[in-house]
This record gives structure tokens, sequence and C-alpha cells, in this order.
């Protein structure tokens, strides 16, 4: 399997994430418009938001990638984060503002009832991005992991809601051992997927040095990386589990809807429609182009995914 990685991989996943950042950024330009005119204008903006327009850089790293969070959401945990200790100030925030239920992972319900454009919006980001517009997920929710005998390494992947998983096969997801390949990265994934959006296979690695960088517990990076496997192919900013600097332990609302929708969906579905901005057609016509090459309902090619690294803590 190290072979495999090293060699037949490596050159077909040099290529792809180009055309992969090249449809995003079409979206994210089109979707940016979206939001200016999108609702809630009315409403009263909520300190947390406030705070968010207040900073020209919170603001601009918000609309850039707001991790599926609403303003406010976001503006919480950026002020409670980093925020807070950074000196930043808005009328009537304070350390006490912080104090009040964590934020986040909500009770029993994972993502069920009805999804929201945001959660369309979360998944076409995440995922669907990375295959013109389609989703790309395992067949089934019971997903194989190879590698992984640790009972804790185990039960930390159990965490993850919406799926379960089956250990010891010699498919699915693989932890292949440790590397020095990214000296920087705590550890690594890369999902691969057949032409018709079903997972095939998805590779974990992780950095030889992991205990003595600043990667948390090698539990937690684990759990982050097998969430990429299960088909969350970025990274998100809201202060949990899948932000790009690991880890908090905390699957978020976001992440939690997220892959609740795309597991709620067949693989391949087309997506666009749901989180199109009205503005944007134009340049959805473009990577409409991207998802005809790639897509291909028999699922006979393989596509590699992007190397999806994690960094350690700063
Ligand atoms: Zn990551």
């Amino acid at each position: 399997m190290p072979h495999f990685y090293g060699g037949e991989i490596s050159a077909p996943s040099r290529l792809l994430p180009i055309a992969f950042v090249f449809t995003f950024a079409l979206f994210a330009g089109a979707c940016s418009d979206g939001d200016s005119s999108a609702g809630l204008a009315k409403d009263v903006p909520s300190a947390f938001e406030g705070y968010v327009n207040k900073y020209r850089d919170l603001l601009a790293a918000y609309n850039k990638n707001s991790g599926g969070l609403s303003k406010n959401d976001w503006g919480k945990n950026h002020y409670c984060k980093a925020g807070l200790a950074e000196g930043r100030k808005y009328p009537g925030l304070s350390a006490a503002s912080c104090k009040s239920s964590g934020g986040g992972s909500s009770s029993g319900s994972s993502g069920g009832g009805t999804f929201t454009k945001t959660d369309y919006q979360f998944v076409y980001k995440k995922n669907a991005a990375q295959f013109g517009g389609r989703t790309v997920r395992w067949a089934s929710k019971t997903i194989n992991v190879s590698g992984i005998t640790n009972p804790s390494w185990q039960a930390a992947i159990r965490k993850w809601p919406v799926v379960s998983f089956k250990f010891g096969s010699n498919k699915g997801i693989v932890f292949a051992g440790y590397s020095n390949e990214y000296p920087e990265s705590c550890g690594w994934a890369q999902p691969m997927w057949r032409s018709n959006g079903k997972l095939a296979q998805c590779i974990i690695k992780l950095n030889t040095a992991v205990n003595s960088m600043s990667c948390h517990s090698i539990e937690l990076v684990l759990q982050h990386e097998v969430g990429h496997c299960l088909g969350i192919m970025g990274h998100t900013n809201d202060g949990g589990l899948m932000d790009p600097r690991c880890c908090s332990s905390t699957i978020t609302t976001a992440v939690r809807k997220g892959l609740a929708l795309l597991y709620s969906l067949p693989p391949g579905t087309d997506i666009r429609s749901r989180v199109r901005a009205k503005t944007g057609s134009a340049m959805h016509n473009k990577s409409k182009t991207v998802r005809d090459d790639l897509f291909d309902p028999s699922g006979k090619r393989m596509i590699y995914g992007p190397v999806i690294a994690t960094q350690a803590r700063q």
C-alpha cells in the first residue's frame, strides 16, 4: 500500500487540485454576491455580528470562509478564541460573553429534519466543489477502516456521527502509517473516488514526529483526518475539530449537519442548483464544463482528490 501511495497517486494528485481551486474560486465569487443581498438585513445586528463588521480583517475572513456558520456564531467563536486575547473590543462584549453554553454541538439530533441553504453551501464548499458540484461520499454509511487496532484510536474515530465504522478490513479508510513527507503537518488524508461520486479509498498518514509537535493527541488528529475521509475535503474556521490547526474535540453543528446532509444524498448528486446565487449564473456555466469532464455514472475512472494536510498549532 505505501508504494502505491508514493508512486501512482502522486502524479495525478498534483494535477487535479488546480481544477478544483479554479471551480471553487468561481463559486466563491458568485456566492459572495448572493450573500450581501440575502435575508436578515432588517434585523438589528447582535454584538458578535457588530464585532465582525467592525474589523475589516474579520469581515473579510468571514466572507471568505464562514465555515457554514452564521455571522453571530462565527463572531462569537473568533472573539472568544482569539479576539478577546488580542485586545479587540466591541460594546457589550467581554470575557463574560464567552461563558454561556460553549457554542457548538447541539444535543442528540445529528442534523435531522430539514436542511438549510447554509448546509448545502457547507457541503458544496467542503465536498462537491471538488467534483464539479456533485457530492462525493462512501456508498454505504458503514465504512471500512483498516490499519487501526488501538482501541482508543478506534473509540476516537467512532465519535463521528451519521456514519459507523467496521475496523479490520483491508479497504476503505486506510491508515498507512507514519511519514515525514509534510514536515509541518500533524497528519494528512487523501480521498479517492470513482467518477460516479462513490469514495473508493482514503489514505491517512501521520507525521513521524507527531508526538513532539503541537498536534494535540493522536486520537484527535486521527479523528480529524477521518473527517476528511468521510468527505469533508476542506477545513472549517469555527473552533471545532475540522479547523486546519489541529484540533478541538468539538464536532460543530455546521460539520454535523453538513455530514448528515451529505449522507442523505446519493453519491454524485448535483447540488449546484441548491447553492447557486442568482447573480452568478454565467460563472456557474463555466464550472459545468469541469463537472461534465469528471462525472460518469458507470464510475469507470478513479479520481484522486487533494492531499489535505493538517497543521500543528502555533
Ligand atoms: Zn485537516
